[in-house]
């Protein structure tokens, strides 16, 4: 099974992303169309204009139910800049870039928890994920103790995560402030995050993309 989720669209460049607060579960965010309840844009995250980003129609993604298990059909709302041209995504912290599974699931996986009955179908993408955090772990040690003074040299996966989550708060909270600080996530540096790009340099670049099969997006 691969790229089974990749939802690709001819004519748009999807660039950056923005992960915004969203006080509720997907399945809320489902149900009462919570992408109509994000934005609107003031700033250009790409070129920093501060004309007001167009609003510029959703996409559709996959995230994991925190009920069912299953993975739920979500819209991300989108806004495209005037100056840059570039498009913007809004994408409710209950989701992590490129991952299925819902951000939660990740984090009681990291922190060493077991895993839900309504995750067991997506335990191979938490294991990609826990080995992602592995792989990233020793370049994060620096920033995060320079930006946030906390050390997460630890001698496990677990009590590394345990630290970060004490520190920056959930996963999504935590990310959000981990992209502001240092333009990584826990889990890899992506050019969705990264602003001052142009539009050339962009276009591999594909935030509405999911790798169901656990394969590691672009960096
Ligand atoms: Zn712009």
């Amino acid at each position: 099974m691969s790229h089974v989720f990749s939802i690709a669209e001819e004519g748009v460049t999807p660039f950056m992303q923005i992960l915004v607060p969203y006080e509720g579960s997907p399945e809320d965010y489902l149900a009462t169309s919570g992408q109509r309840r994000i934005g609107p844009l003031d700033c250009c995250p790409n070129c920093r204009s501060s004309r007001r980003l167009r609003f510029h129609g959703y996409y559709e993604r996959f995230v994991s139910s925190s009920s069912t298990g299953e993975a739920m059909l979500v819209k991300v709302r989108r806004y495209r800049c005037r100056e840059c041209r570039l498009t913007a995504s809004l994408l409710p912290r209950f989701c992590l870039t490129y991952r299925l599974v819902r951000g939660e699931s990740v984090a009681r996986f990291l922190r060493g928890g077991g895993i839900d009955s309504c995750d067991l179908r997506w335990h191979s993408l938490l294991l990609r994920c826990r080995q992602r955090f592995r792989l990233c772990l020793p370049a994060l040690v620096e920033p995060v103790h320079s930006a946030f003074g906390t050390s997460i040299s630890r001698t496990t996966l677990s009590e590394a995560w345990q630290v970060i989550e004490d520190r920056l708060g959930p996963i999504g909270v935590a990310t959000s402030a981990l992209l502001s600080a240092c333009g990584t996530t826990f889990l890899g540096r992506y050019l969705c995050h990264r602003p001052g790009l142009i539009c050339s340099q962009a276009r591999g670049d594909h935030t509405n993309l999911l790798f169901s099969s656990g394969r590691d997006p672009p960096t």
